[in-house]
């Protein structure tokens, strides 16, 4: 194919919190705690498609759209249209995976070539064959290169598979210019890829490959890139379980530190039980990490040396608010053995818990889990499509209650805990471990 104009290629993120259930978005995203969440996912900069975008031959125009689902498709078609793409790349979870399959539909009937990758793609590639133009399983950053390749001798189509997963030494610099000028509320850096426990009902633990770790010089450039583009930035860690490795965490932290950032992160409650890296953690400017409860009723299988009695749990993530991190607590409803009775204890506890955020979901068996594979089998998965798959609604039959009863308690727990005077009183514990954090300073 001879190329007669420069080659546009969109990259569009489809970012935000999906929620199907409408009682749950009436009741639920009208309170502070996941209207807070929500609004800051949505605001995320999209770090996979920014460090793909650096993997796109120079003699391609790259432009980058966001999709939060809040649009009809066809406003997003013509937003995408405006830009007179070649071809559109989709990075989506599964909730969006469904929204992303009807935009590409009505992008390939206008003969625009359209590219899937991101976790549910790599996950269940079977389910976007013949819906997009190719599909990419694995680490994008080795397959877009080739794919674009294939496209200007018009051979793109398929599924890409990467034949090895990349060492993150070889995952480029984000392009942050593609972002363009205005500083987003949070700038994410990614230390490492993968987490080396493989609890199953986690979707990201090793869907790309094992467990890697950045090399410190390069995470320590990727902050000093962000410094330079902003003062005092807020940084989101985008891994899933930061301090799982045991590679020594001082130059992440000392850099994160000398730039001044205000950073969150997820880890596993381990870290509670080391004082000396918390002190280092807090120092940094760390404010707040997600440490997954998980289920009060059921031990997943994967979950390694995280599984432990709960109230160990709860002493290690005081240890960490202690240390002047805001501890927010994340809590799977609906696993094997819940009952009504089993979410209200978890009401009550959460009526008094000691934690500055709360963040509860329903269990979701995503495609690509163990989990979603034993409840496949076991036929314990509910019809319907995967823009249900949100981690607020009911996609599977629990074994002891049924899916109305779920439904209604998860409904009842969410509307019990984000009432406003548990939302103040937890603002008051933030409060108090930030000051406590600043006279440790
Ligand atoms: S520890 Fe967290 S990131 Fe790691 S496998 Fe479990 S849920 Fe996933």
């Amino acid at each position: 194919m001879i190329l007669s104009k420069t080659p546009r290629l969109t990259l569009v993120s489809m970012s935000g919190l999906r929620v199907v259930d409408q009682r749950l978005l009436d009741l639920g995203l009208t309170m502070p705690g996941l209207k807070r969440r929500a609004a800051a996912l949505g605001e995320l900069p999209p770090l996979g498609l920014l460090t793909i975008a650096a993997t796109v031959p120079g003699t391609w125009d790259v432009r980058l759209i966001s999709d939060v689902g809040t649009e009809a498709v066809e406003e997003t078609v013509d937003r995408i249209l405006a830009d007179r793409p070649d071809v559109v790349a989709f990075s989506c979870l599964t909730p969006a995976i469904d929204r992303a399959v009807a935009i590409s539909q009505s992008l390939r009937e206008r003969k625009v070539r359209t590219i899937v990758g991101g976790l549910h793609a790599t996950a269940a590639p079977r389910t976007c064959e013949g819906r997009f133009d190719a599909v990419a399983v694995g680490d994008g950053e080795s397959l877009l290169p080739r794919m674009l390749s294939d496209w200007s001798t018009g051979e793109l189509g398929g599924v890409y598979r990467v034949e090895h997963p990349i060492a993150m030494s070889a995952s480029p610099l984000p392009d942050w210019d593609l972002w363009g000028g205005a500083a987003p509320p949070r700038y994410t850096v990614q230390t490492m890829r993968g987490c080396p426990w493989a609890c199953s009902f986690c979707a990201a633990s090793r869907m790309l490959g094992p467990a890697r770790v950045k090399p410190d010089p390069q995470i320590e450039r990727e902050i000093a890139v962000i410094a330079g583009r902003q003062a005092r930035p807020w940084i989101e860690l985008a891994d899933d379980n930061t301090f799982a490795s045991d590679r020594d965490h001082e130059p992440m932290l000392e850099a994160l530190r000398r730039a001044g950032a205000r950073w969150f992160t997820e880890s596993d409650w381990r870290i509670g039980l080391r004082p000396n890296l918390l002190r280092q953690i807090a120092g940094s400017g760390c404010r707040q990490i997600l440490i997954g409860f998980e289920s009060t009723v059921f031990r997943y299988p994967g979950m390694g040396a995280k599984t432990a009695d709960f109230d160990r749990v709860v002493e290690a993530a005081m240890a960490i608010q202690q240390a002047g991190i805001v501890v927010n607590a994340c809590f799977i409803v609906g696993a094997d053995g819940e009952t009504r009775a089993s979410m209200d204890r978890l009401g009550e506890f959460l009526e008094t818990a000691p934690f500055g955020e709360i963040q509860l979901t329903v269990q979701t068996p995503f495609p690509g889990t163990a989990l979603h594979e034993s409840l496949r089998r076991a036929g314990r998965l509910l019809p319907g499509d995967f823009s249900r798959y949100t981690l607020f609604d009911v996609v599977h039959q629990p074994d002891r209650i049924s899916v109305p009863e779920l439904r209604a308690g998860f409904q009842e727990l969410v509307g019990r805990v984000y009432r406003p005077e548990l939302q103040s009183r937890r603002g008051q514990i933030i409060k108090s471990v930030r000051s406590h954090a600043r006279k440790n300073t």
